[in-house]
């Protein structure tokens, strides 16, 4: 049987980076700051995968155990794409046992344009109201939304609109200070793309192109994403 995480992985490869070149030196897993939870080892992984034992690794907690930080990529003296390996580990999961509420947020985000699937108009009456309330403090202040021709178009993080409406006021009291022109748009302004976390292109991709196609439309210079 073909290795399916190598095999997708080899068109990712750069010339130099095969991992059957791998030399069990562990310099990867010594440098991992996660070693040893849930019994990862990043050499171990690279192991499996070059056994062809692809599903061992995808049905194991150790893709996700992994922060993606990259540390053992840099320290790996054979120029193995050890994050190409984990990311596509995760990508082959079957949907519904991606852990926790990742592929859920995914999927939300797909259906509402957010994570939390805040809708619409709470978004924007939310909005409104902060922005009447930072209007005290600063004469004048309103959220600006879907204003063309803005500057900076800023995404923004779920969380905040969902729990910590308050941290949104730290960055528009500094845009009000710098009298930059900015906005925001009222849909698909998910600022934090769990696809990439999940392995899911797919979705990642079609996120990425709904914002992509808000700054296009709006004619901005610049697309923020503050997360
Ligand atoms: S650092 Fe590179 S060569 Fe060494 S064990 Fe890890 S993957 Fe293999
Ligand atoms: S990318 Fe993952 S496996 Fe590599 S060092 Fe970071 S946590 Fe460890």
């Amino acid at each position: 049987m073909e290795p399916l995480l190598l095999s997708k992985r080899e068109k990712r490869r750069l010339a130099g980076q095969y991992a059957d070149l791998c030399l069990t030196c562990g310099t990867c897993a010594g440098g991992c700051p996660v070693t040893g939870v849930a019994g990862l080892d990043v050499r171990k992984v690279v192991r499996l995968a070059l056994l062809g034992m692809d599903q061992e690794v995808i049905d194991s907690k150790w893709p996700w155990v992994c922060t993606l930080c990259g540390r053992c990529e840099h320290a790996c003296p054979m120029n193995i794409d050890l994050l190409a390996l984990i990311r596509s580990a995760r990508g082959m999961r079957d949907r519904e046992k991606v852990p926790g509420v990742l592929h859920k947020g995914v999927a939300m985000c797909l259906k509402t344009g957010n994570n939390v699937g805040i809708p619409k108009e709470d978004f924007l009456f939310l909005l409104e109201d902060m922005g009447a309330e930072l209007a005290e403090e600063l004469p004048g202040f309103e959220v600006p939304v879907d204003k063309k021709g803005a500057k900076y178009l800023f995404t923004i993080n779920s969380k905040e609109p969902f729990g910590e409406p308050e941290d949104m006021m730290f960055w528009w009291r500094i845009l009000y200070a710098a009298k930059e022109s900015w906005t925001t748009t009222s849909e698909n302004w998910e600022g934090v793309n769990w696809g990439l976390f999940t392995g899911d292109d797919a979705s990642m991709k079609e996120v990425v192109g709904r914002i992509v196609k808000n700054y296009k439309e709006l004619g901005c210079e610049y697309l923020v994403l503050p997360e």
